[in-house]
């Protein structure tokens, strides 16, 4: 089994009809729940996980939002865990997604290219480093 890093951005988790439809998807898609986390960034912690897209123009927007308000975040586990969560929650772009790929989590809850409901780890790498962001406890063997 395979693990990746997913978030429930604050955009989602703010309405709790949302928030409960992408729970029972992720159940629904048989990962498994290895373990979860609702918690507020502060902004240097939004700042610091994003720091590979400091410089770019929606930077600000995007550290700003991320630490609006509560999230959650899964290690969620599962064959082929990375690339099956970046499928259901589709293109980055909602616009996009809802033009390309209809039935995918941001085309259907995405609000703006910022506010795009969820984050998976785009690689096995990222999906370490980001499961030791959320959750140091679980990482130290
Ligand atoms: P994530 O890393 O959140 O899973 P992603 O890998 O699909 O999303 P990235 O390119 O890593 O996309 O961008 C990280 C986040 O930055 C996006 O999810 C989105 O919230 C924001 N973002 C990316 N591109 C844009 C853009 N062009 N305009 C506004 N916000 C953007
Ligand atoms: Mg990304």
């Amino acid at each position: 089994l395979q693990l990746t890093l997913a978030i429930i951005k604050p955009d989602a988790v703010a309405h709790p009809l949302i928030l409960e439809a992408l729970h029972q998807k992720i159940l629904e898609n048989n990962f498994i729940i290895v373990r979860r986390k609702d918690l507020i960034w502060r902004r240097s912690d939004s700042e610091r996980f994003y720091v590979e897209h400091k410089g770019r123009f929606f930077y600000q927007r995007l550290v700003e939002f991320m630490s609006s308000g509560p999230m959650r975040a899964y290690i969620l586990a599962r064959e082929d865990a990375i690339t099956h969560w970046r499928e259901l929650m589709g293109p980055t772009k909602v616009y996009r997604a809802r033009y390309t790929s209809p039935r995918t989590i941001r085309a259907q809850y995405g609000l703006t290219d910022t506010r795009n409901t969820t984050h998976g780890s785009d690689s096995s790498e990222s999906a370490e480093r980001e499961i030791a962001f959320f959750f140091p406890e679980f990482s130290v063997q």
